[in-house]
C-alpha cells in the first residue's frame, strides 16, 4: 500500500495491536507496536490490512502518534481554581461533588438551558458525546455546540431542505470527481485519499476537478483545476450553473423523476451573467464551459465541499449551488455519484433545531441547525444582560478559547460565565479559564469511536479497545459522567443491579429487563448510556468497557435501518439483529461492515415531506441574485491581502497534539504567500512579517510558494497552543484565532469566513 507506514514483518505480528488515527475523520484502521521504559509508548504504527475502509492506508500524520499520548501535556488530577487564578489538585471525590453541585446551583437558579455544552469529542471520541448528554440531559442542558457548527452547519441546513438527509460522493467509482475547497491530500475525507486521487488522475475516461484558489497538491493531479480569486465562490458556482441551464444540460428526465421545483429554480440561472461573473472568479469562461460541459457529459460525478468554501463568504448559497450542481445533473443515487448512507448515530444530519434544542439561540436567535448553536456568536450569547443568556458551560474535549473565531473576545465570554468545566486530557487554552479541569484517559486508554460513518455501499464502525491502562487515577468520560450522575443522585443502583445480573442470564433477559425499566420510568432513557455502562461495562471483553451505551445505538439502528443491517448479516427481528451487531462490534479487531446497500437505497432515505427531491430554497433566491450587483471582495488599501487563517498541511491535523516537535518540518507555522507579493513587502524566504488583520497583529516566519496567487497568504491551522517544558509554556506559531472576528459570519449558519480575511502585510525590521 503506497502510503502506508512501517513495514510488515511475519514474525513480530503478535506485537501489534489493532487501533485507529485520532487526527482526521477518516479514522483510518492501525496496527501499533507498544515500547519505550514502561511499555506505554506507540513505538511503531503501521496501516491495518484488515480494516474494510481504510485497507491498510494510513497517512504520514499517524506514524507520530505518541505526541499525543505521551508527555507532559498530560494532566493527572482533577484542578480548581483558586481566588487568585491559580489552580490546586483537588481529589476526585471533592471534584466531583462540587462540579455537581455548583451545576445543580445554576439550574436552579437560571434554569438547565442556561447550563452550555461545547464540544462531545473530535474527530476519533464520539463516545463522551454520548456519556455528556447523560449529565447535560439531567442537568436540563438544551443548548450545545461543537466544532461542526463553524464547519458544515451550512451544508447541513442546505442537505436538509433539499434532500432531508447529509450525502456523500463516492470517489472510488466516479467518473468525474469534483472537490471544492478542499485538499484532500492533506485533509483527507475520503478513505485512501491519495491512492484515490492518483486512480481518478491517471485515468483518461475519468476527470478530476478542483475549485481552489491555490494550486494544492490535488489541483496539482487535477484536469480541470478552477483557481478561483479567494472569496468568489458563490459567482463560479453561479456560472456553472448558467452555464448548464442556457446550454440546457439539464438532466430533465431524471428530475421530473425524482425532483420539485425545477420550474421555481429556472429562473434564477437562466439569465446568470456567465462571462461576467467568470471575470469576477479570475477563471476563463472557456475552462469554467468546459468543466461544466464534461460534468453533464459524466455517467456519475461524486463531489465534496470543506472548509474552503464553508468557511467563505456566501457559504449557504454557495453550498446551495453545489448541491443543484449535483441534482441538476442527476449525480445521485447511483454508482459513482452522491449517496445517502446508513447511520449509526447521525451526526451530520440537521435541519433547524433538532436534538431537542430549539430552533433558534436565546439572545441573539440565530439558527439552531443540526442542535448545534452558530460558534460565532456563542460570545453574544454570554457578554449581555439579556435573562436567557449562557450562564455555564461545560466544554468536552474541544478548545473554544482557541479554536473558535476571535479568541480574544471568546476569552472574554468564557471569564464571565459563573461556571467553566473542562473535561479534557490536557490543560488547554479553555482549561486556563476554567473553575475546574477533570483529567480524563487518552484517547488509547479507553474504548473509543468514530461516528463519522459515510461509506457506501458497505458502511463500516470501529470500536476501538484500550490499548493502554490509563494513567494512575484517570478514568474514562463515561466513567465521569457516571459518577456526576451518581453526586446528583440519578443513577438507580436498583436499575444497576437488575440490569446487571439480566445481562448474566443472556441477551434476551437484558433487553426485557432493559425495556421494562424503560417503560415504567422515562427518565431511564435519558440516562440510558451511564446506566449501561455502569450495568455491564465491566462484564465487556477486556478494554471494550466504554463500548456498554452502543448497545442502546445498536438497537436503534436496527429499528432505523433493518434492511441494510440484514444485507450485512444481521438478521432476524430488529432485536435479535441489534443484538448480533452489538457482538460483533465488541468481538472485531478492526472494523465491522453495519450496513449493505443498494444504489437506489439513497432515495428511499430522501427525508423531505414528499419523500423526494427539493430543488428550491426560496430563502437563498434574494442572494443569489443578488450576487449580480453585489461587488465582490476587494483589496483595500488598508488590508490589501486576503488571509486564508488556518490551512490543512503536513503537519498538521486537529489541535489534540500538543507538541510542536510532532510536526517534521515548518515547527512555527509560516505564512506563505507569492514570490511576487514577497518582493513588494520586502521580504524572502524565511524572513518575518507583520500580519496584521481588523482584530489583531502578529509576526510570523514566511515561506514563499507559488501555489498561492499574489494577494492570497495562508496561515497553518493547529498551531498557537502552549506546550509545558521545563523553562514555561512553549508556544509555537500563530493561533489563527487571535486574527478573526466573530461578526465575519454567514447570514444562514453563522459560519465563519475564516478563509478570506482582510489583512496587511509588512516587513519586520
Ligand atoms: S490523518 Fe487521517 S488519513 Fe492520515 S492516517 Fe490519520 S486518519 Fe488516516
Amino acid at each position: 500500500m503506497a502510503e502506508s507506514i512501517g513495514q510488515k514483518t511475519a514474525a513480530a505480528d503478535a506485537d501489534w495491536k489493532s487501533t485507529a488515527c485520532i487526527l482526521c475523520e477518516c479514522n483510518c484502521g492501525l496496527e501499533v507496536e507498544l515500547g519505550g521504559a514502561a511499555g506505554r509508548n506507540i513505538v511503531r504504527v503501521r496501516g491495518d490490512d484488515a480494516h474494510p475502509a481504510s485497507q491498510g492506508y494510513a497517512c504520514e500524520k499517524a506514524h507520530r502518534i505518541d505526541f499525543y499520548q505521551n508527555g507532559p501535556h498530560r494532566l493527572t488530577k482533577p484542578l480548581r481554581r483558586r481566588a487568585d487564578g491559580t489552580f490546586e489538585e483537588i481529589d476526585w471525590d471533592t471534584a466531583i461533588r462540587e462540579v455537581a453541585e455548583r451545576f445543580r446551583q445554576v439550574r436552579d437558579t437560571h434554569g438547565g438551558e442556561s447550563i452550555f455544552y461545547y464540544g462531545g469529542g473530535g474527530q476519533g471520541n464520539h463516545l463522551p458525546g454520548a456519556y455528556g448528554g447523560v449529565t447535560r440531559k439531567l442537568l436540563g442542558s438544551i443548548h450545545r455546540s461543537s466544532a461542526l457548527a463553524q464547519e458544515k452547519t451550512g451544508e447541513f441546513w442546505v442537505a436538509a431542505k433539499m434532500l432531508g438527509g447529509y450525502s456523500r460522493g463516492d470517489f472510488e467509482h466516479c467518473e468525474v470527481g469534483l472537490f471544492l475547497g478542499k485538499n484532500p491530500w492533506f485533509s483527507h475525507g475520503i478513505p485512501r485519499a491519495r491512492v484515490t486521487l492518483r486512480a481518478i488522475s491517471r485515468d483518461p475516461e475519468r476527470c478530476l476537478i478542483v475549485i481552489d484558489p491555490r494550486r494544492t497538491e490535488t489541483a496539482e493531479l487535477a484536469d480541470i483545476h478552477l483557481q478561483v480569486r479567494p472569496g468568489t465562490d458563490a459567482w463560479l458556482l453561479a456560472a456553472m450553473l448558467g452555464v448548464l441551464v442556457q446550454e440546457d444540460l439539464v438532466k430533465h428526465e431524471w428530475l421530473a423523476e425524482h425532483a420539485d421545483g425545477l420550474a421555481d429554480v429556472l429562473p434564477h440561472l437562466a439569465n446568470i451573467p456567465v462571462a461576467k461573473y467568470c471575470a469576477i472568479t479570475g477563471v476563463s469562461e472557456e475552462l469554467v464551459r468546459k468543466a461544466v460541459r464534461r460534468i453533464a457529459a459524466a455517467k456519475s460525478m461524486a463531489t465534496f465541499e470543506d472548509l474552503g468554501v464553508q468557511m467563505n463568504r456566501h457559504s449557504t448559497l454557495v453550498s446551495y449551488l453545489h448541491k443543484l450542481l449535483v441534482l441538476l445533473t442527476g449525480s445521485f443515487g447511483k454508482k459513482g455519484a452522491n449517496y445517502i448512507p446508513a447511520t449509526l448515530v447521525p451526526l451530520a444530519a440537521g435541519g433547524e433545531g433538532g436534538g431537542g434544542a430549539p430552533k433558534l439561540s436565546p439572545v441573539t436567535q440565530s439558527r439552531i441547525i443540526g442542535g448545534l448553536t452558530p460558534c460565532n456568536v456563542i460570545p453574544d450569547e454570554i457578554l449581555t444582560d439579556h435573562p436567557k443568556r449562557y450562564r455555564a458551560m461545560l466544554v468536552e474535549s474541544g478548545n473554544p478559547a482557541h479554536s473558535l473565531a476571535d479568541s480574544v473576545r471568546m476569552r472574554e465570554a468564557l471569564a464571565a460565565l459563573d461556571l467553566v468545566v473542562v473535561i479534557d486530557v490536557a490543560f488547554t487554552e479553555t482549561a486556563k479559564l476554567a473553575h475546574y479541569v477533570l483529567p480524563v484517559a487518552s484517547q488509547y486508554e479507553k474504548a473509543e469511536a468514530t461516528f463519522f460513518n459515510f461509506e457506501f455501499p458497505h458502511n463500516y464502525f470501529h470500536l476501538r479497545r484500550a490499548l493502554l491502562k490509563p494513567e494512575d487515577g484517570l478514568f474514562s468520560e463515561a466513567e465521569l459522567h457516571a459518577r456526576i450522575a451518581d453526586a446528583l443522585g440519578e443513577l438507580p443502583a436498583d436499575a444497576v443491579a437488575t440490569l446487571r445480573a439480566a445481562w448474566q442470564e443472556g441477551r434476551k433477559p437484558f433487553r426485557d429487563a432493559f425495556f421494562a425499566l424503560a417503560g415504567g420510568n422515562p427518565k431511564i432513557l435519558a440516562i440510558a448510556p451511564a446506566l449501561l455502562f455502569r450495568a455491564i461495562g465491566d462484564l465487556l471483553p477486556e478494554g471494550a468497557a466504554e463500548g456498554a451505551g452502543l448497545w442502546a445505538v445498536c438497537q436503534i439502528a436496527a429499528q432505523k435501518n433493518p434492511a441494510s443491517l440484514a444485507r450485512a448479516g444481521f438478521t432476524g427481528d430488529p432485536f435479535d439483529a441489534a443484538d448480533a451487531l452489538f457482538d460483533a462490534i465488541l468481538s472485531s479487531k478492526s472494523a465491522v461492515v453495519f450496513a449493505v446497500d443498494d444504489w437506489e437505497e439513497s432515495f428511499k432515505r430522501i427525508g423531505t415531506k414528499s419523500r423526494r427531491v427539493q430543488l428550491a430554497i426560496p430563502e437563498l433566491f434574494d442572494e443569489l441574485d443578488g450576487l449580480a450587483t453585489e461587488a465582490p471582495p476587494q483589496a483595500d488599501a488598508d488590508f490589501p491581502f486576503v488571509l486564508s487563517a488556518g490551512e490543512r498541511r503536513s503537519f498538521t491535523a486537529n489541535t489534540i497534539i500538543r507538541n510542536p516537535e510532532w510536526r517534521k518540518k515548518d515547527v512555527e507555522g509560516s505564512l506563505r504567500m507569492h514570490p511576487a507579493d514577497a518582493q513588494k513587502v520586502g521580504v524572502g524566504a524565511g524572513g518575518r512579517v507583520r500580519l496584521t488583520t481588523r482584530r489583531g497583529s502578529a509576526v510570523v516566519p514566511v515561506e514563499l510558494s507559488d501555489r498561492m496567487q499574489p494577494g492570497h497568504v495562508s496561515l497553518p491551522n493547529g498551531l498557537g497552543l502552549a506546550f509545558p517544558t521545563p523553562e514555561g509554556p512553549r508556544v509555537a506559531g500563530i493561533a489563527p484565532n487571535e486574527l478573526t472576528r466573530s461578526e465575519d459570519r454567514d447570514w444562514v449558519a453563522g459560519t465563519p469566513w475564516h478563509k478570506s480575511v482582510p489583512a496587511r502585510i509588512e516587513a519586520c525590521a
